[in-house]
């Protein structure tokens, strides 16, 4: 036998010496991710423990009924995808469509058209139903799209990142019980942060992710399946054709099974814990109380500087406020100077808003009065530098 003579000869191209990593304290005030919670960090940095470790079982079962408790919902199928948001999202339509289904996407935004895209890549027949950014849909809208195209699924953004707006749920789970249809709804950016009742609301897929109203970093997107919607998976004649978002797979490890299916992030998950715990030690509806309140404080505060909202109060989201950037001012640059000089992170608008508005962020943990003051008090010494906007409040 001949022995290696070791070290064995490496390229050395890519190999460079960094500095450890040594990142900023960001207050991120954006359309996410937002700050999470000290203790939730401090869960991330727990030592792994083994994805079979009966104390790791225990602790996804906490985990799942403490996800059932932020949704309202008694759904089974609940469970956190490993992955961000988006792969929750993909798993709804991955485990419910059949190509040749018509799926029929509500689109008021961005996040709207993003359903449609996924939708298509799983060979649905889809029917777009849309409204300017910035608006929403009425029960009659809905209703006169679902008897027209008959969809085999609804899908809906409930609060759409991109404009701000919080669409309104009453009645829509009774319409696609009418229409014989199932009804899916992102609450990416409501789950923890504004009423969301999957139950009451007749909702039979839903998704969301850990990085917002739950004051997580990004990595999980917890995803709920009502009975409706496991019937149709069940009833499938061909395979979920996504190997890693099959939820009947999944549903081997997160069940009773306990089979392996991929290695769990289980630091992720002790993080998406400590997160749920804290909701649920402040208590759900506690949580909706306090964005509403501390939203309310920025809305008021933006508008006495001379500022608009995007959006009607009524329909505002808390977690999500949209500014008018006034005219003349380069929206971006105020961005920019904010997140350079004082580490506070603000977001611009995408796609038809894009360079209109500012988005605001107030999420989860970073839903508190001192950020609001904090930014308030940004926009009113700063603002004032950037072009038109000094003439128009002079
Ligand atoms: N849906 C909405 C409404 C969102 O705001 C986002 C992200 O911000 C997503 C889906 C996608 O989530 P992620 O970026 O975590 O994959």
């Amino acid at each position: 036998m001949v022995t290696a003579q070791y070290p064995l000869p490496v390229d050395d191209r890519h190999r460079k010496s960094f500095a450890k990593i040594a990142t900023p304290d960001r207050l991120l005030l954006g359309p996410g991710p937002s700050n999470a919670h000290p203790t939730v960090l401090q869960a991330l940095a727990r030592t792994p423990v083994g994805h079979l470790d009966p104390l790791y079982i225990e602790l996804m079962g906490e985990v799942q009924e403490l996800l059932r408790y932020a949704w309202q919902t008694d759904n089974y199928l609940t469970l956190p995808m490993s992955g961000t948001g988006s792969a929750a999202m993909e798993a709804t339509i991955a485990n419910t469509v059949e190509p040749g289904d018509t799926v029929l996407v509500a689109v008021k935004g961005y996040f709207g058209l993003r359903l449609a895209d996924m939708a298509n890549r799983y060979r649905a027949k889809v029917k777009k139903l849309e409204k300017p950014w910035g608006q929403w849909f009425s029960l009659d809208e809905l209703e006169a799209a679902l008897i027209e195209y008959k969809p085999a699924i609804l899908a809906i953004v409930h609060a759409e990142t991109s404009t701000g707006v919080c669409q309104p749920m009453d009645g829509v789970g009774d319409l696609c019980r009418k229409h014989d249809c199932l009804l899916l709804l992102d609450t990416v950016t409501s789950l923890g942060g504004v009423p969301v009742y999957i139950d009451e609301w007749k909702v039979d897929l839903a998704y969301s992710c850990s990085q917002k109203g739950l004051s997580c970093p990004p990595g999980l997107g917890p995803f709920t399946m009502g009975s409706r919607a496991e019937t149709k998976m069940k009833a499938r004649t061909s395979k979920v054709p996504n190997w890693y978002l099959d939820v009947s797979l999944l549903n081997k490890y997160w069940g009773d099974d306990r089979i392996y299916h991929h290695t769990a992030p289980v630091n992720m998950n002790f993080g998406m814990r400590e997160a749920l715990r804290l909701l649920s030690e402040e208590g759900v509806g506690q949580a909706w109380a306090r964005h509403r309140k501390n939203a309310e404080a920025l809305w008021a505060g933006l508008e006495s500087l001379g500022l608009s909202m995007h959006v009607p109060a009524d329909r505002r989201l808390p977690t999500l406020t949209t500014v008018r950037i006034p005219e003349g001012v380069d929206g971006k640059a105020f961005s920019r100077h904010l997140l350079n000089q004082y580490g506070v992170e603000i977001g611009g608008g995408l796609g038809s808003l894009a360079g209109k508005i500012w988005r605001i962020g107030l999420m989860g943990y970073n839903s508190n009065p001192q950020n609001v003051n904090r930014l308030l008090n940004l926009f009113e010494t700063e603002l004032p530098r950037f072009g038109g906007y000094a003439a128009s409040v002079a």
